[in-house]
């Protein structure tokens, strides 16, 4: 562990509870990690979550942290989530912030990866960790992977809640930057993966943190909470073949932004006139487009062939690195800014909270700076 890291270490929490402990605020959303078996399917039910945890003495062992559990109304399965629930998990996070010490999401798998990437950037000034996990069996089944998601996800934020202040997800055995994974099985304990980043951690027999990685550690001051949602945005993946008549009607006001989940480093089909006059009168409207690659590990880079370069010149921006979920979410993110679309183009291409590695030799204007912060 580097030096600044053994400095900022503490034993206790800010805020130890009764027991000393350090104290984590679970936001439990739904997912089927909490779910009961029912005639009809696996449904969330209210409550059935904490019951079984308190059936289970290992959670309350004297290495495991004090927690709270809040419960949604009413809990969700994940495809349900929309951006307000976003807002309600960060509402919920920014109200107890000063009094926990780290914060855990319980949250459906299948837009896990979703919530992740706009936490990361709706959570301004975040100096906590916040994870998410869930599992792919529920906690009720005698084999599950819910036990040890939630258990390891609570110690790890209980040994490190001042290390570690970035957005993240915790899933089979990997510590994940939430704005770099994507839910990569359907049925595997090894659900999440960030191809393009290496994992933050992992957890065998020991938990190992690679602490290099972890984003810098941040002034505690209060949490701001951006409430995106609002922008018109989305997100559309080309395929062979594609009607750009299509692509037309998904960019037609009020659409102000479009992840277009292209090819390889970021091709499409060039060569049809139809679909670059879409393209260009679209952006020419100020609609930004923002191309990420369908490939699952790579960068969207339109410099490297000829197609690409076509896509620069009718004004569409390489994503690079981005999984189309941060993409998503970084589009929302920008346009709740209030920035000029410009504006918005320069800032997709870099970084602002580790979800991005752009090529070193390009350059996108000037970088993020206190006065988009500001808006
Ligand atoms: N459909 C569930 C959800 O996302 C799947 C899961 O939790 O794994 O809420």
């Amino acid at each position: 562990m580097p030096g600044w890291l053994l400095d900022a270490w503490r034993e206790g929490g800010d805020h130890p509870g009764v027991s000393g402990k350090p104290r984590i605020y679970v936001v439990y959303t739904g997912g089927t990690i909490g779910m009961r078996k029912t005639a009809h399917g696996y449904v969330p039910e209210s409550g059935h979550l904490q019951r079984l945890l308190a059936e289970l003495p290992r959670f309350r062992d004297v290495e495991v942290p004090e927690f709270v559990i809040e419960e949604f109304e009413p809990l969700l399965d994940s495809s349900n989530m929309n951006p307000s629930h976003w807002l309600r998990i960060a509402d919920q996070i920014r109200r107890n912030y000063a009094d926990y010490d780290a914060f855990l999401v319980l949250h459906g798998t299948d837009t896990m990866a979703f919530t992740a990437a706009a936490l990361s950037f709706m959570l301004e000034d975040l100096a906590k960790p916040v994870v998410l996990t869930g599992s792919q069996i529920p906690l009720e089944e005698t084999r599950n992977d819910a036990q040890s998601n939630l258990l390891t996800a609570l110690l790890l934020l209980g040994r490190y809640h001042a290390l570690l202040p970035e957005v993240m997800i915790y899933f089979g055995d990997k510590l994940l930057r939430g704005n770099r994974a994507t839910k990569v099985s359907v049925t595997g304990f090894d659900g999440f993966d960030s191809p393009n980043f290496p994992p933050l951690g992992r957890a065998g027999i020991d938990i190992d943190i690679d602490w290099e990685l972890v984003l810098p550690p941040r002034e505690r001051s209060e949490l701001s909470v951006v409430a995106i949602g609002s922008a018109h945005v989305g997100a559309f993946r080309i395929f062979p073949g594609l009607a750009p008549r299509l692509l037309e009607a998904l960019l037609a006001p009020p659409t102000q932004g479009l992840v277009l989940e292209c090819y390889g480093a970021g091709n499409a089909p060039t060569a049809d006139p139809e679909f670059m006059r879409v393209l260009a009168e679209a952006t020419a409207r100020g609609v930004v487009i923002v191309d990420v690659t369908q490939a699952l590990r790579g960068s969207a880079n339109l410099s490297l062939y000829a197609t690409g370069r076509a896509l620069l010149d009718v004004g569409v921006v390489g994503g690079f690195d981005l999984t189309a979920e941060a993409a998503l979410a970084k589009l929302f993110y920008l346009f709740a800014k209030g920035l000029s679309p410009e504006r918005v183009k320069q800032l997709v291409q870099q970084p602002i909270v580790g979800e991005l590695t752009p090529p070193a030799s390009e350059f996108f204007g000037t970088a993020w700076t206190a006065a988009d912060r500001q808006r």
